[in-house]
């Protein structure tokens, strides 16, 4: 017992935030799914990377295995009577499975294909998935670290979130994340970098500071916010992705269009604001004719009444590029 509570205590000493995009306090939510009465418990390593230009569990998985299977493992002692879920999409399970299960042998852990696109990753859709339903969201509270997984304690997070908690509980953490390079530049890539670094250090450092007129996509490819390269001193955040596009050569029309499909694919069709307005948002791209008063209020609906992050997230790439860039 003192031991796990000794793992929870460095977690959060390290200050570590989940690293899949909503930066919650990863000490905080151990301790809130161990402080759960429960006679079983699970952890899921969320392995979903479901949106275009986000590859960093891909890198991780290639380059890191070992530690990310370490932060399992240091989970599944923390969380008393816990089982493990490596939630994998179908790419990923196809070319890791074998990989990991070796890794895994000796341990509770099930390496499961999740068959669904970018919305089961949300954690709460990811319960649904693993219980074998379609990825609907969940409504929140509860959080799946009371209720998640068959109504029972769940911790998830994501693959890179455990690979620094082997760090930190190896004493080499030092408030570090994985960034994903690509669009217009030399050299596509993963790279590892301080959290707060901003986008055009990450760009400098990477040999990938472009010479022409560009425009970069930050945080993923398509729920990311459109940054001008006047506005590059400020600190990566959601899915820790950059696209660089060249400003001349990129149709901004067609660039939304290709927004619009990913919504229009990806979105579970739950809720009028979400399913209605992406498909008000595609009609008006692909007719190129924006209706800007009536977009102002079809973002503001997204954004106050989507049932989930998803809705919400379609206003941030199309708002910024509609001011910045049209
Ligand atoms: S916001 Fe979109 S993805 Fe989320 S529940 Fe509504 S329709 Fe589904």
């Amino acid at each position: 017992m003192a031991k796990n509570l000794d793992v929870i205590a460095k977690i959060k000493e390290s200050e570590l935030t989940g690293r899949g995009g909503a930066g919650f306090p990863t000490g905080i939510k151990w301790e809130m799914v161990k402080s759960q009465k429960a006679s079983k418990k699970y952890i899921i390593c969320n392995s979903s990377e479901g949106e275009p230009a986000v590859f960093k569990d891909l890198y991780l998985w290639d380059n890191h295995v070992e530690e990310v299977v370490e932060g399992i493992k240091i989970a599944l002692e923390t969380i008393d009577h816990s089982t493990a879920y490596i939630y994998l999409n179908h790419v990923y399970y196809e070319k890791f499975k074998s990989k990991l299960e070796k890794l895994c042998k000796d341990l509770p852990v099930v390496i499961f294909e999740k068959k669904w696109g970018y919305l089961g990753g949300e954690e709460t859709a990811a319960c649904e998935v693993i219980e074998g339903r379609r990825p609907i969201v969940r409504k929140k509270p509860p959080f799946p670290g009371e209720k998640g997984l068959w109504g029972l304690p769940t911790l998830i997070n994501n693959v890179e979130t455990f690979y620094h908690v082997a760090k930190i509980m190896k004493g080499e953490y030092k408030n570090t994340k994985f960034f994903c390079v690509s669009g217009a530049v030399k050299k596509e890539g993963v790279w590892e970098f301080p959290a707060e670094i901003s986008v055009k250090d990450v760009l400098e450092k990477t040999g990938n500071l472009p010479s022409f007129e560009f425009f970069v996509q930050v945080g993923g490819g398509a729920t990311g916010e459109i940054l001008l390269s006047s506005e590059l001193d400020q600190p990566i955040r959601g899915a820790s992705s950059i696209i660089v596009f060249d400003k001349v050569k990129t149709d901004p029309y067609e660039l939304m269009q290709k927004w619009a499909q990913f919504f229009l694919e990806e979105n579970c069709d739950k809720c009028v604001p979400c399913r209605e307005g992406v498909y008000r948002i595609s009609e008006m791209v692909k007719e190129r004719k924006l209706d800007l008063e009536f977009l102002d209020d079809l973002f503001f609906t997204l954004d106050n009444a989507s049932f989930c992050s998803m809705g919400r997230s379609v206003v941030i790439p199309f708002r910024s590029l509609i001011n910045k860039i049209l």
